[in-house]
Parts: C-alpha cells; structure tokens; sequence
C-alpha cells in the first residue's frame, strides 16, 4: 500500500483524546454491557441513531436480559421492535439471546470474538463493535462511516461500496486500532466522528480533530470523496389490499406475512401482490383476494409506500361487515378480527399502518 494512500498513523491517538469530551450522551452507552451492546449494534444497522434512542430503554426494559429476551415469544419481540424496521434483526436478535444462553450460560461472549462472530445476525462489525467496545479488544471495525472517514484521511476515492475500497478499509482499521492506546475509545470515537463531524454531505473540517493530517482536507477533495453511489431503481410492487371491518365492534381483518421476504411475519390487512393492479375493479379484486360474494368492495383509493429497494403501491378496497357467519368464516388460515384497541399488540409494518390509519 502505497504511504499516501494510508491513513495517518496518528489519526488513532487524536480520536482518542477527542472523543471522552465529544461523545454523545446515549442510552446504551450509561450501563454498558454485553446484552446492551448485542441489542443497541443490532438495532443501528439499519436505523437512525433517534429511533433506536427512542426504542432501546423500552426493549431493555422489557426484556432485560439475554434470557428474557430468549424466553419470550417471536411475535412478542417483533412487537416491542415496532418502528425499528427491517424485522429480520429483530429475529436475528432473538435468536442471539438464545445461542447466548444455550451456548454462554446467558453471557453475551464479549472477550471471544470468534464466539461473537458465531451469533445470529452478528458480522464481523458488530462483533468487533462489541468485543472492543465493552472489552477493550483490538478488534477492527469497518461500516459506512468509518469507510468514509478512512478515505478522506487518506484522499483514496472510489465509492464505499466497492470490493477493493472496502478490503481497503478493513485493513486499515486493523492497523487503525493496534496502533490505539484505547481500542474502545478509538473504535467509538472513529464511528462518532463519522457520525457527527465527517458527515457524508457538509462534514465540519473546521472542528474536526483530524483536520491537521487529513489528506482531502489539504486537497480539497473533502466533498468528491467518496464518490456517490451508483443506485439501482427501486422495484415496483402492487399490493391489492382489502380493510374489512366487522360493524359491531369496528374491528379489522388482518392476516400474517410468510415468514420470508419482505415484512415477513408482520402482520397486515388482506394483500395480495398483482403487477396489473392499479387498474383493478372491486369486482377483480375480491375474487383475486378470495372473498366471497356477500362482501362488496368499494374502492378507497392508492397508498404508496417506498422501502430502500422497493416502491410498493397498496391498491386499497373498503367493505363494512355484519357480525356473523359470513365474517367469522373469513378468519381462517390464521386470519383474526382485531379490535382497535387489541392492535397494539400485533406487530405492523409501518406500510400497514398507514394503510390502516393506525
Ligand atoms: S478534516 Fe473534514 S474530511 Fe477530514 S476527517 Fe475531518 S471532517 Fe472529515
């Protein structure tokens, strides 16, 4: 690797004695702990830093430990992972407190990075995130971040996504945190500035504590590194969707997700995907969702709803039901009328909740 395109040696020991004064106050960092540290990185992988702010000290407070969280039920913790989005880390997580007491008594393993690495839904960030966070491990880390911190540092360009820019990088941090006094400090405090000084899109050079060795400040590059991203379309996704309510007790028709794929296991009014749905007629789309004659659809209009890879439109169809057998026959195959009142205690993706108005 050639000299100019490493990063500075001593970028490590200035994030160090930076990061005790600048670091955020965040609920996870107050008491840490291995169990904390498992659910707070699995919750960042995807979700701005507020939400999980607002989520964790309810989810800790609901399932304390590895093993409340490993005895309760799935819908139970996708429940209380409401709002979070991308429900697979919810199961991963639920399925690491159970590996951690099955395997580790219900100690998350935080001085065994291999052992960490062995957990559902634990990569080789978050193990290292864990292992060096609350055991002061000299344990790598690399996310987009970090990524982009380390080659603005080091003036190397390429987009964060690219195979090379990313071995890069590992081997970087690597080198970045052995050379650390405190790898707990290094590694933390590398991903705060990248979180809160070297942003993707304005980063604040002017109080930034690397600024003195940082190679694209010197060359005015800070804002072509990294190049953009190059993203494909989102897919489009029709969803013909019934909300049936039963009149007597304004409760609502829903049924689960599979277990797979998109929203899996979440549950949701009647859907069912048609690439020519938008057009459909509410005669169509009862017999495409299975309804019998007596329920009469009304249409109620278009919802759209984007996901990072998705753009989903719910074609929506209104019907009021009477109390009776018609309506009671229809919660089979694991459908059920919720009442508005029991709907908190289902999980719902955010797209089924603004269909529902809920
Ligand atoms: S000087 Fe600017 S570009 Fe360089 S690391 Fe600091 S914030 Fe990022």
């Amino acid at each position: 690797m050639a000299a100019e395109q490493a990063v500075p040696p001593a970028a490590a020991e200035a994030i160090v004695a930076w990061f005790p004064a600048a670091a955020r106050d965040l609920p996870w960092r107050r008491r840490r702990n291995g169990y904390h540290a498992l659910v707070s990185e699995l919750m960042l992988q995807q979700t701005q830093v507020s939400r999980v702010v607002e989520k964790f000290g309810p989810f800790v407070r609901r399932f304390p430990t590895a093993a409340a969280l490993a005895a309760a039920s799935e819908d139970e913790v996708l429940t209380a992972w409401q709002g979070l989005g991308y429900y697979r880390r919810a199961r991963f997580l639920h399925a690491a407190a159970k590996a951690v007491v099955e395997r580790h008594g219900g100690r998350v393993p935080v001085d065994d990075h291999a052992a960490l690495l062995a957990l559902p839904g634990v990569g080789r960030y978050t193990a290292g995130a864990i292992a060096s966070i609350v055991a002061g491990a000299r344990a790598p880390i690399v996310d987009g971040n970090v990524t982009r911190v380390f080659q603005r540092l080091a003036a190397r360009d390429g987009s964060a996504g690219d195979r090379a820019v990313a071995d890069w990088a590992w081997s970087e941090a690597e080198r970045f945190v052995e050379r650390a006094s405190d790898p707990a400090a290094a590694n933390e405090g590398l991903m705060e500035l990248g979180a809160t000084v070297c942003t993707p899109a304005a980063p604040k050079c002017g109080g930034c504590p690397l600024a003195s060795v940082c190679r694209a400040r010197r060359e005015g590059l800070v804002d072509a590194i990294p190049a953009p991203k190059v993203r494909a379309a989102r897919r489009e996704l029709v969803l013909v969707t019934a909300r049936l309510v039963r009149e007597s007790d304004d409760a609502v028709l829903l049924e689960q997700r599979p277990r797979e794929g998109l929203w899996g296991g979440l549950w949701q009014p009647l859907a069912v995907e048609s690439a020519d749905g938008r057009e459909i007629s509410a005669r169509a789309a009862a017999e495409l969702l299975g309804l019998p004659a007596a329920v009469t659809l009304r249409a109620a209009g278009q919802v759209p709803f984007q996901t990072t890879h998705r753009a989903v439109v719910f074609v929506v169809f209104d019907a009021r039901l009477k109390a009776g057998r018609a309506a009671s026959a229809l919660a089979r195959g694991g459908r059920q009328w919720v009442t508005r009142a029991a709907i908190g205690e289902f999980a719902l993706s955010n797209a089924a909740k603004r269909v529902l108005r809920v």
